[in-house]
């Protein structure tokens, strides 16, 4: 009779820090400490207390910068060492249950999606923009990219989309979904996420993607990043969201790697506009799921459109911008600006100090907390070049500074810089404009219409 081989427990370990290599990365790993023996110094390192390490590894996993590693005594080392030699089953593996539930999880969901926003059969421009940064995500994960296309009589958008990119469109097209409501725009979304599961979920960063997004994460519990500024796709097929953190002084990289869809909104402008191919085909994909309208709990009455008001122009959507600051002084030198954006074929925008004195409406205001640009020309003017400003301009093809001090930082991200009085040098410029513009007209009466 042979004898049974005890069985021997393969050594867990303990968490330690490789010293010089964290990254301070916000706490990751003590967050993910099943047993609370991880402390934070002050400069955001952890400290393990090795006794009640219970050798888990999801500190070591979790950890961005490869900073922590488990660590055996020699006794532990040697065991290792015969257990690895050793075959026959006799050695107990580890089985990490959470993280087995985990993968298998993450293995289902297959696909980047770009959910379309539109009024009125009318694609709003970021939708395009993200299909853009959708197709290299796609094409990084190899996976199709879908146009998800939400509302009354908005078959056409199908085609639309797939001249911007989309390989696939699934389309839910009823009454109910006419005008924009949370409830029946996220029951739909939450349906198609249950039924098809992608991977990626982006939408643009609008009021309306805003509201939905939000609900939409809610419900399926997952995370959303909002406002993105970059996104990539890392080793692990997860979504790298970067985006300004604490009030935008540093720029922080977010995922979600234990939850599916990966969702994140983008604001207009900030991703490039893909290639326009007319005639590219796609799949289109019929949903019938509709919401009886009974059920819904918000009615529509009227819809009054703000862009009937008196500020009509629209500051994202310019090509040159002349951006004035609190170095314009008071609110009757913005006419200046005006005087050099009328010339130029441009706008106006402002700066938030500029906005907070009172001397324009917060519709100019280009920065976080206002719009994001990105111009042919961006004229700043009187304007330090704060990081809050700076992110929402700092994509215009070219940017002209004019700031009278030669340290403000405006000058790091300017194509040009004049260094100067803006009070002389905008005349100046207005001035030299129209000379140029007398001189290249052809005649008289050209001369006289420049
Ligand atoms: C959470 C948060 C969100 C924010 N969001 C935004 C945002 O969306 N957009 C935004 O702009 N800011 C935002 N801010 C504010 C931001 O931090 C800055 O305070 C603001 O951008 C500064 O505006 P400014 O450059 O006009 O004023 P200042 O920083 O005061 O700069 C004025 C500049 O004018 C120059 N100047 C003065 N006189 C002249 C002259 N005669 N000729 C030439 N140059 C002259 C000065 O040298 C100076 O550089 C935010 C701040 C926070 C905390
Ligand atoms: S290995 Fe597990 S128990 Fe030990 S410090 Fe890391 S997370 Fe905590
Ligand atoms: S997870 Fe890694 S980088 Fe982040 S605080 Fe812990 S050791 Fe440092």
């Amino acid at each position: 009779m042979s004898e049974l081989k005890p069985k021997r427990k393969k050594p867990r370990g303990v968490a330690t820090l490789i010293e010089g290599t964290c990254i301070g990365c916000g706490a990751r790993c003590q967050s993910a400490c099943p047993a609370n023996c991880i402390e934070m110094t002050d400069s955001g390192e952890p400290i393990i207390e090795s006794s009640k390490c219970i050798g888990c590894l999801k500190c070591v996993k979790i950890c961005p910068a490869t900073a922590l590693e488990m660590y055996f005594t020699p006794e532990e080392q040697k065991l290792l060492a015969e257990l690895a030699k050793e075959s026959g089953g006799a050695v107990e593996e580890e089985l990490d249950e959470e993280a087995e539930r985990i993968k298998k999880m993450l293995a289902v969901y297959r696909g980047v999606w770009v959910v379309i926003e539109q009024y009125d059969g009318v694609t709003a421009k970021v939708s395009w923009e993200l299909l853009g940064a959708g197709t290299d995500l796609a094409k990084t994960l190899g996976v199709q990219l879908s146009a998800v296309i939400i509302g009354d009589t908005v078959g056409h958008l199908c085609s639309e989309a797939f001249e911007h990119g989309a390989d696939r469109a699934i389309i839910l097209d009823a009454p109910v979904y006419k005008n924009y409501r949370t409830q029946p725009y996220s029951d739909a979304i939450c349906y198609l996420i249950g039924k098809h599961k992608p991977e990626v979920i982006l939408m643009g960063a609008t009021a309306q993607g805003r509201d939905l997004a939000g609900a939409v994460a809610t419900v399926v519990k997952t995370g959303l990043t909002a406002d993105c500024t970059g996104l990539g796709i890392d080793d692990k097929r997860n979504l790298m969201q970067t985006r300004p953190a604490f009030g935008g002084n540093i720029m922080a990289t977010i995922m979600c790697d234990k939850y599916r869809p990966q969702m994140a909104t983008v604001r207009p402008h900030v991703m490039q506009m893909p290639e326009f191919k007319p005639g590219r085909k796609g799949d289109v994909i019929r949903e019938a799921f509709a919401p009886l309208e009974e059920k819904v709990l918000v009615k529509i009455l009227e819809i009054i459109n703000d862009r009937d008001g008196k500020d009509q122009v629209d500051v994202a959507a310019a090509e040159i911008i002349v951006s004035g600051g609190r170095g314009l002084m008071n609110k009757d030198n913005f006419a200046l600006l005006q005087e050099l954006a009328d010339e130029l074929g441009g706008v106006v925008g402002a700066s938030r100090s500029a906005v907070d004195a009172g001397w324009i409406s917060h519709s100019r205001q280009v920065g976080q907390t206002g719009k994001t640009v990105r111009p042919k020309i961006y004229i700043a003017c009187g304007i330090s070049g704060a990081i809050q400003h700076m992110v929402g301009m700092q994509d215009s093809d070219v940017i002209i500074a004019i700031n009278r001090d030669p340290e403000a930082p405006i000058f790091q991200v300017a194509t040009y810089g004049v260094v100067g009085d803006l009070f002389q040098i905008i005349p100046a410029f207005i001035k030299r404009i129209r000379e140029l513009k007398s001189k290249n007209s052809c005649c008289e009466p050209c001369r006289e219409a420049a």
